[in-house]
């Protein structure tokens, strides 16, 4: 079986209080901020790793990115990828989501012939929800979201379970097809220091626009035919005030405050 993963590098949550808005270029400002794999590209990546256990087989990774989100792809080759493919060019910089999908697809077209493609359902950073189903658009498969479940038999039909709002679907498929995940589905294995080390010998593989057919407009900013309008930190309304004195003043001077503002 031959199992293609998108993996977004995103800034790692733990840093998002260095997060900074460029107001001219109205982008995140994502220099000094380590990247870290979007974490339902995670359990993508579980998914295929144990279809690749069971049935045999390879698991790619691609990822369109900055050059800098190697170590992010290296984890997803410590994780336990085969190969992993960046698609990295200034050309690329600035695509809105149908630049992502078309990007990734020609990437994909690139690296031949597919069963399943796994994505997450979404990324932590843009959140959109939207290139999984347009990657599968680009390439002509059907498309199946909130994937909490599969089951993949020799000689029996595929299954997906889907999530929606109050229970599920069970779709039968047949590949190759494009599926993205929800976290339900599994629980991502651990990284191990062997695993590390192992990933170490395994090359990543950087594309750029020249080694992909570009025979559509729509990749990078200039190719993208959606544009952030406008997009600003929302202004703080709240203000602090730190009570003083021992536990028992502390109390009554909070009971006061309760009072006079109306609450008892
Ligand atoms: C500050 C900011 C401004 C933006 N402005 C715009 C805008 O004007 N117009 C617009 O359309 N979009 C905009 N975006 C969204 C941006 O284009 C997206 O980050 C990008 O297209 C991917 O979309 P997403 O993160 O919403 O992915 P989702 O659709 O939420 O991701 C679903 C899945 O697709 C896969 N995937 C997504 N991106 C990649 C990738 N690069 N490499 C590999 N796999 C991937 C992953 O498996 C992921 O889990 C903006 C984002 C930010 C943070």
């Amino acid at each position: 079986m031959r199992i293609i993963v998108c993996v977004k590098p995103v800034p790692d949550p733990k840093h998002w209080n260095r997060l900074q808005l460029d107001p001219k270029t109205r982008t995140l400002v994502r220099k000094g901020i380590p990247g870290t794999i979007n974490p339902l590209d995670r359990h993508a990546l579980e998914a295929a790793l144990t279809l690749r256990e069971q049935e045999g087989g390879e698991v790619l990774v691609v990822s369109m990115a900055p050059e800098d989100s190697q170590p992010v792809l290296k984890e997803a080759l410590a994780m336990g990828a085969d190969r992993a493919v960046l698609l990295s060019d200034r050309v690329f910089a600035g695509s809105d989501t149908l630049g992502t999908a078309y990007v990734l697809s020609v990437g994909i077209e690139r690296l031949g012939e597919f069963d399943l493609i796994l994505c997450g359902d979404e990324t932590i950073d843009g959140g959109t929800a939207q290139v999984s189903a347009q990657l599968a658009e680009f390439l002509g498969t059907p498309n199946v979201m909130h994937v909490s479940g599969l089951e993949v038999s020799p000689g029996k039909p595929w299954l997906a379970r889907s999530q929606i709002e109050h229970g599920y679907t069970l779709v039968e498929i047949e590949p190759p097809m494009v599926l993205s995940v929800v976290k339900t589905i599994n629980t991502p294995r651990y990284v191990t220091l062997m695993n590390i080390l192992e990933a170490e010998q395994k090359p990543i593989e950087v594309w750029s626009a020249n080694d992909v057919t570009l025979s559509e407009p729509w990749a990078g900013l200039a190719g993208s035919p959606t544009q952030m309008a406008d997009l600003f930190a929302p202004e703080r309304k709240g203000m602090a005030e730190m009570i003083t004195g021992d536990p028992k003043e502390q109390a009554a001077k909070l009971a006061d405050r309760l009072h006079r503002l109306g609450f008892c």
